[in-house]
């Protein structure tokens, strides 16, 4: 049964149809050589090619639930017009088949002619599985259409724990992109009542931000290179005397745990150890499916590849967190799917901390290769099954080559 607050017909618990999305969604985003690999313990054999598959990888419960909720919207409301706020995951292939399925963009790359405004009480609307901002959904509800929301329950985590530090006083120090539409979803939460937030990219900014806890050293400089990152109205000297710690969910986990740790040091030299309770809380939100990603590939680079593939949307956090693991320790390359495989000499993919694609030539050496494979959180097992099939094709195989 769906679960509807029927004043606000607005949906989130699902919309009663899940047996009935079950096949299409399976159509769309199964993997037959994913799930041939999983029976074999993530380890396929072809010809001198061998492929390690890391132990998680692919479609997270959030992403799994958001994606199946927008089938369902769709098969419960056949004869009306759909929108989603902006791209359901951070990834092209999925907001390409809700395109096809006729479902309409209000933002983001995808994004239509329709606005926020042009909808009616007629209309349904898809909140992302990142969730949007306080404000967009008040809008919303003030609209009256229907609304399925999406938002996954450990992003709601995350905003639970901002707005308990917005009532009780605390500044949150978000670790997150400030473009993230997660980290705009968040910040939203934490200006409650008086409410700031601060956002740190990186262990470099909580740097900064450390050094002015304990230096309140040039105040204008600091203003400036936070000027898009922080709350309105958000003034250093008065809003970093209590802070309390948050993340977007994605984030590299011992980055997070790093920051955390930086910032409560400043804290303590700033206002001594005595004073810390009452000026700093600290919430690891990252949330599991992230993490046991980063672990499984972790265990993947103990265990040794020749060079590491890794699939998923450029915009995609957490799947360019994976692939900065892999980077420190083998030849890494995050395509965002097959096609990015030119050939065996030319491969377009994505360095780390560069915004555009690159092309590299060599990139799949001839002889025996233990090729190491993982995708983010928003890539479906199918985009995975492409990946393998064409580097098996460059070397004259196909997937009935393949062993365990
Ligand atoms: S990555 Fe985590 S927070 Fe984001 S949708 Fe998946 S489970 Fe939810």
């Amino acid at each position: 049964m769906a679960n509807i607050d029927t004043e606000s017909r607005l949906y989130r618990k699902g919309l009663g149809l899940r047996a009935e999305v079950q096949e299409p969604l399976r159509k769309d985003y199964a993997g037959l050589v994913v799930d041939f690999a999983r029976e074999r313990n993530f380890k396929l054999v072809a010809g001198d090619l061998t492929f390690r598959l890391a132990k998680e990888f692919g479609f997270c419960y959030g992403v799994d639930r958001a994606v199946e909720y927008a089938y369902e919207a769709r098969a419960r409301f056949p004869g009306k017009r759909i929108f989603i706020t902006g791209e359901i995951i951070h990834n092209p292939y999925v907001n390409g088949r809700l395109s096809e399925m006729g479902i309409q963009f209000l933002d983001g790359p995808y994004g239509t002619d329709e606005k926020f405004a042009s909808i009616t009480t007629d209309d349904v609307v898809l909140l992302p599985a990142f969730g949007v901002s306080a404000g967009e959904l008040e809008i919303l509800r003030k609209k009256g259409m229907i609304l399925v929301d999406t938002t996954c329950g450990s992003v709601m985590n995350v905003w639970k724990n901002v707005d308990h530090y917005a009532r009780d006083g605390f500044t949150s120090v978000v670790h997150g992109k400030s473009g993230h539409e997660e980290t705009k979803a968040t910040v939203s939460r934490a200006t409650k009542g008086n409410g700031h937030y601060i956002v740190v990219h990186d262990l470099n900014e909580s740097e900064m931000v450390g050094d002015y806890i304990e230096t309140s050293h040039d105040r204008t400089r600091f203003m400036e290179f936070f000027s898009d990152a922080v709350s309105p109205g958000f003034d250093p000297d008065s809003h970093l005397t209590h802070i309390g710690l948050a993340n977007q969910t994605t984030m590299l986990s011992s980055e997070s745990l790093e920051i955390a740790e930086r910032l409560r040091q400043s804290m303590v030299r700033r206002f001594g150890e005595s004073e810390l309770e009452a000026r700093f809380r600290s919430f690891d939100t990252i949330c599991s499916a992230t993490q046991e990603r980063q672990d499984a590939v972790v265990e993947l680079c103990e265990e040794g590849v020749d060079l590491m593939l890794v699939i998923g949307g450029y915009n995609s956090s957490n799947t360019a967190h994976l692939a900065e693991i892999c980077s420190e320790k083998f030849p890494t390359f995050h395509i965002a799917d097959s096609l990015s495989m030119e050939s065996a000499v030319l491969i377009r993919h994505k360095p780390l901390h560069e915004q555009k694609e690159v092309e590299a030539t060599d990139w799949l050496p001839e002889g025996a290769l233990k090729i190491g494979v993982t995708a983010g959180a928003s890539t479906p097992d199918v985009k995975v099954d492409e990946v393998i099939e064409r580097v098996l094709a460059f070397r004259g195989l196909t997937r009935h080559d393949l062993t365990g």
